[in-house]
């Protein structure tokens, strides 16, 4: 992170106080360092930081997340602390990818905890906005991905992926990124965001982070809250599936017929599971193919109980 703010002037001659808000996450004491990481609120406050890091050299990265912060989140972070001079982590429950009757209201929201992983894992930043700073009053513009938007998990989730992608484009434009982070655990939404940049000419690189798990195989979800110790059995299911296919196409099989036949038997030894999607895809395009090849995707997606989880490998 830039230590000085020498003659830099910003839009409009405004001086960067250094001295923020550490007081709205309760948990952390302000620490006494320039170094101490900054909780910003909005768009405005985020690009000065951003301008004057760039204005010293730095690279800027960004991990954009909804909070309920875990390992995998923090693997994402551990990339970008790696990788950039200045690291963004943005906290954000993004209204417009949940569909009306989905977990909105009810997703979990832990950000005293959050803020201390993210410091813990080396962030500079956490950029928390309100829903009107993102969705100002009257706001009408929305990004669309046609195609990409209705396929996998927006098949599913109707509107879901015009949200996701609108907000990664306004985080996107508000930290003016060299580098964005996200985990191939949600594949479908890496594909989205890889055709949005490239079509908008965004000036950001996308990184991709393997899929972090419990120990026992369980992709890492924030969503895994809501499941009960039986629920939280059953999810197995998904990455045994996972595991299943990965050892077919090692024996060599790469039919799509026969890996997704085999990934319903899976599934269908764990009744109380209600499979959702079973797709071997171009993991550009998200169109399925009859033949399995390196860098395909094939994904699941699923209800355990009432929580839907996904999962995915890509072919090797
Ligand atoms: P979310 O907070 O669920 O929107 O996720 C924020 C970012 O973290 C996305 O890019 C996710 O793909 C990524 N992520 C979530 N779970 C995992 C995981 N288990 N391993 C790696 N990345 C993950």
């Amino acid at each position: 992170m830039a230590d000085k703010f020498p003659e830099f002037k910003l839009q409009g001659n405004r001086q960067l106080d250094r001295s923020n808000a550490w007081n709205q996450c309760g948990t952390i004491a302000k620490p006494d360092t320039e170094e101490a990481m900054q909780i910003l609120r909005t768009v405005e406050e985020l690009r000065e930081w951003t301008r004057a890091d760039r204005y010293e050299g730095n690279t800027i990265g960004i991990v954009p997340t909804m909070g309920a912060l875990h390992a995998g989140h923090a693997s994402l972070i551990r990339a970008a602390r790696d990788q950039c001079g200045l690291v963004v982590v943005s906290i954000f429950v993004n209204p417009t990818q949940f569909g009306p009757h989905e977990d909105y209201a009810r997703y979990p929201r832990t950000f005293a905890a959050d803020c201390a992983l993210a410091e813990a894992e080396g962030a500079d930043i956490v950029f928390a906005p309100s829903v009107e700073e993102l969705y100002p009053p009257g706001a009408a513009t929305f990004v669309e991905v046609e195609g990409l938007s209705s396929r996998l998990d927006g098949q599913s989730r109707p509107g879901h992926f015009r949200g996701v992608a609108t907000v990664v484009t306004k985080l996107l434009i508000g930290t003016e990124a060299d580098l964005a982070f996200f985990g191939q655990k949600d594949a479908a939404q890496v594909a989205l965001v890889r055709r949005m940049v490239t079509d908008l000419r965004l000036p950001a690189t996308i990184v991709v982070c393997p899929i972090v798990r419990e120990p026992d195989g369980l992709a890492l979800s924030s969503r895994n809250a809501y499941l009960s110790a039986e629920e939280r059995r059953q999810a197995l299911v998904l990455s045994r599936s996972i595991r299943h296919v990965e050892s077919l196409v090692a024996g060599g099989e790469r039919r799509a017929d026969t890996l997704i036949g085999e990934t319903r038997r899976v599934f269908a030894a764990e009744s109380a599971v209600r499979v959702d999607y079973i797709e071997l895809v171009n993991w550009d395009t998200l169109l399925p193919v009859e033949t399995a090849s390196p860098g395909t995707l094939f994904a699941v997606a699923a209800f355990v109980g009432t929580t839907r989880l996904i999962d995915n490998t890509v072919i090797a």
